[in-house]
């Protein structure tokens, strides 16, 4: 018999969102009647932005035509969306990116786990914790790690804890590790990392020649204009860093499907012949090999983003998800309870109030206001005694879910 891929045995089995399922689900056979609001999964709930709806009927109309009609396109996407991205997301804030840095991809999840195809398998990686999980489970699946603990916590990872103790910015380790997973606007606490944050772990990296993995998924949701938007505002991050991005949650692509991660040409990795490599051509070429691009149609809606009216529009739909978070941290502080992020995140990480547990938590809000939201437990150790809700919902959800609050908590 074929043998398997004993890495997979290591994962603790997907256990977060089918346990939250489980409780919901049986709260709701024995309350039929409940009127359930979730604000627990991230996934956002309005409708395209009609500039991308468009740009993509008017693709589909193309793909009927002979004189238009496109078969396989580039690995790396076409080129015009790649300027576009090069132009408005990172040489308008004064970031040295090239439109042949970037490749679009179907999505950062999958760009997130791929990219460990060019990396060896002797790194020391850090992840924060909590931690968004395809960071880690996508490591443990490649075998760089050992088994878990009690805790959830793999052997041969480095945690970095993030609480509001140290304001939700981990602290720059002491030994050296090789890559990096940042998150900023992060999910699932809603922090942001300034730019002296970022250049400490800019001027880390460089000087252990080590490589950041930075998630940008949320970067239009920050309103301080003080804050970066890419890593690439850092000076010297062209040498240590790559940069994932996704039109999920600003433009609503999450069932659409389109995505970019940045590999500048300046990164190096060694080679074991102790040569440099440059890591540009290899995930070039691991793209080349292994995908085959983003739909014409869809990256001619991702394009669509960029337009005036696409600008306009996705402003809109952000400033709505943001309105929501500002609404949940005013009630949910006038009900006595500790809130953090949500500011420049569509995330509010809350501090349990009397000491519950994550779950505990859980299971009281589901309970007493028939609200889901996610224990913070489940997004690593030192989430605990935390609970995250999203501001991914309808007005009217999040305005009956707060009532609901607001009423038995306050008190
Ligand atoms: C939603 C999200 C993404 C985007 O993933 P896609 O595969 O592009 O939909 C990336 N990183 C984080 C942390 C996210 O929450």
């Amino acid at each position: 018999m074929v043998t398997i891929n004993d890495n997979y045995l290591k994962l603790k089995a997907g256990y977060l969102f089918p346990e939250i399922g489980r409780r919901v689900n049986a709260f709701a056979a024995a309350n039929p009647d409940a009127p359930i609001i979730r604000l627990g999964i991230g996934d956002v709930t309005e409708p395209l932005p009609e500039a991308c709806r468009t740009a993509m009927i008017k693709a589909v109309e193309d793909m009927g035509d002979r004189a238009t009609f496109k078969g396989y396109g580039p690995e790396q996407g076409y080129s015009w969306l790649r300027e576009a991205i090069a132009t408005h997301d990172f040489q308008s804030r004064g970031c040295d990116i090239s439109a042949d840095e970037i490749f679009v991809s179907d999505g950062s999840k999958c760009d997130c786990g791929n990219i460990l195809d060019i990396f060896g398998n002797n790194n020391t990686i850090a992840v924060t914790d909590p931690v968004y999980p395809v960071y880690v489970d996508t490591n443990v699946m490649a075998g760089h790690t050992g088994d878990a603990n009690e805790r959830g916590e793999y052997d041969g990872l480095v945690y970095l804890p993030i609480s509001a103790e140290n304001d939700f910015t981990a602290e720059i380790p002491s030994q050296k590790v090789d890559l990096i997973y940042l998150c900023f606007p992060n999910n699932p606490t809603g922090a942001t990392a300034t730019k002296e944050h970022l250049t400490d772990w800019v001027n880390y990296a460089r000087a252990h020649g080590s490589i950041i993995l930075f998630d940008a998924a949320y970067e239009a949701f920050i309103t301080d204009p003080s804050l970066p938007h890419s890593i690439y505002e850092i000076e010297g991050a062209r040498e240590c860093a790559i940069e994932f991005r996704s039109f999920s949650k600003n433009a609503g692509f999450t069932g659409t499907r389109c995505a970019l991660t940045v590999v500048p040409k300046s990164l190096k990795g060694k080679a074991a012949d102790g040569s440099d490599v440059e890591l540009w051509g290899l995930w070039n070429r691991r793209q080349s090999t292994k995908f085959n691009g983003v739909s014409y149609i869809v990256q001619r809606g991702a394009e669509a983003v960029y337009s005036p009216e696409g600008k306009a529009q996705t402003r809109a739909l952000i400033d709505f998800y943001m309105e929501n978070a500002r609404i949940i941290r005013e009630q949910l502080t006038n009900a006595g309870i500790q809130v953090h992020g949500g500011v420049n995140a569509p995330y509010v990480w809350v501090k349990t109030p009397h000491g519950l547990s994550s779950w505990d938590f859980f299971d009281k809000l589901l309970h007493t206001c028939n609200v889901v939201g996610t224990p913070g437990s489940g997004f690593g150790a030192a989430g605990e005694g935390y609970f995250r809700i999203s501001a991914f919902n309808s007005r009217e959800n999040v305005n009956k879910a707060m009532r609901r609050i607001v009423e038995k908590f306050k008190s």
